[in-house]
């Protein structure tokens, strides 16, 4: 499992994705410069007392990229490695999703430098409020809607709606997605991202011929993404004969007791003192002969090292920057199949859309609407990704960029530079 993630490295990749494909697609010049930069970068200090009464101050970060499609969107991630370029070049993967699943946002992210495993709930409420705070004139429901992502949780989204509305002196649901339903969260939310990869391999799974049932995955990560994603997959009838977390591995290749190692994760928050199959390493199970390998941790965990050693038929990309540009190349020339971040786990941000509709019109679907609309949205943009990558004779990961920045560039050029 990454426990560090190589910021310059996962901009350098961004940066590069976005060369190969403007060069790809003729993109405009002035689309492209205006793409290789982020609208806005806010950087703040969060004083933060401390459960034994000192003050501890933070640093916190929010990017936004892109608003020429509308608000810009994206999660807060609470990490130890969180970095400007890190964050820059997951805003930058936002502005794609959004316009590869063709929802009318750009692209945003925020982060804060700290370990909350090592922090009180408490300490992490402080630090929230204070944060959102420091960010209460840039966020809102017209102009960026912030969201969970590593290490961030329903809980925290309720202190951010909490902390906002407060600042406004009315409540404003709408500014954040992915809280508690209570405080007009969408059902379905929680397991969308999840349930989208779940869906991207069952259609990846049907156009190379290969029968979802029986069909085998090997996991890397196993918490609010994997870990729905497990629970999805093995009930469509895929079998899950490898999974791993911060914790260890386990490999059967009859397939692992989805629903109990589930019951288990919840219970302990890891996949570690599960009793079943064997235990292997992160290494072991990125490289295990597989249909699907599936890496839902975090960044460049697919490098130029490993690659090479990878025997999966097809990569589904469930966290955001899982493979290096080196890595993607040996993949492609090597006849790997993969289908990229910004479409694979598209389907969180897809639900957190539909959370944000119904905040603003206080109308509530029920969670059969918002898995249909779901498979609805994630089977046609999977689809239409596979054919510009047959149009454009090219992998689906060019052909997903290619979609996204073709959207984008329309938007740009639509509205023109002003003034
Ligand atoms: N953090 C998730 C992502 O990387 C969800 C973002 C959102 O729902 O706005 O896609």
């Amino acid at each position: 499992m990454a426990s560090q993630t190589n910021s310059t490295n996962v901009l350098d990749s961004a940066l590069e994705q976005l060369e190969d494909v403007a060069a790809l697609v003729d993109l405009h010049p002035d689309v492209l410069a205006k793409l290789k930069k982020p609208k806005r970068t806010l950087i703040v200090s969060i004083p933060t007392r401390m459960d034994d009464g000192s003050l501890e101050v933070f640093t916190g970060i929010r990017v936004q990229h892109n608003m020429d499609r509308g608000p810009c969107k994206g999660g807060i991630r609470y990490h130890p490695a969180v970095s400007i370029d890190e964050v820059i070049a997951l805003a930058m993967w936002m502005t794609w999703k959004c316009a590869v699943v063709d929802i009318p946002y750009g692209g945003g992210k925020g982060g804060v430098i700290c370990d909350p495993t090592d922090m009180s709930q408490t300490e992490i409420e402080n630090l929230t409020r204070r944060f959102v705070t420091e960010l209460v004139t840039i966020i809102g429901p017209e102009q960026d809607i912030p969201a969970p992502d590593v290490n961030t949780t329903e809980t925290v989204m309720g202190w951010l709606m909490d902390t906002y509305s407060m600042q406004q002196g009315y409540s404003v649901p709408a500014v954040v997605t992915g809280k508690p339903i209570c405080l007009g969260g969408s059902l379905g939310r929680a397991a969308a991202t999840g349930r989208g990869i779940a869906l991207v391999t069952r259609e990846t799974l049907n156009t190379k011929g290969i029968p979802l049932e029986g069909a085998t995955i090997s996991l890397q990560g196993y918490g609010k993404v994997g870990g729905a994603f497990a629970d999805i997959i093995s009930e469509m009838g895929a079998r899950v004969i490898a999974a791993s977390d911060i914790s260890g591995g386990l490999y059967d290749p009859d397939g692992l007791p989805i629903s109990e190692l589930s019951a288990h994760v919840r219970e302990t928050g890891f996949i570690e003192g599960f009793q079943a199959g064997e235990s292997i390493g992160n290494e072991e199970l990125l490289t295990m002969e597989c249909d699907v390998l599936v890496p839902a941790a975090l960044e460049n965990v697919l490098t130029a090292e490993n690659a090479g050693d990878v025997r999966a038929k097809i990569i589904v990309e469930g966290a955001n920057g899982p493979t290096t540009p080196a890595a993607h190349r040996i993949f492609t020339e090597g006849d790997v199949f993969v289908v990229p971040d910004i479409l694979a786990n598209a389907g969180g941000v897809t639900v957190s859309y539909f959370e944000w509709c119904q905040s603003l019109q206080k109308l509530f679907w029920t969670e059969e609407q918002v898995n249909q609309r779901l498979e609805r949205v994630m089977v046609k943009a999977y689809h239409e990704v596979y054919e510009r990558a047959d149009e454009l004779q090219t992998d689906m990961r060019n052909a997903a960029m290619a979609l996204a920045v073709e959207r984008v560039g329309e938007a740009i050029l639509a509205r023109g530079i002003y003034p």
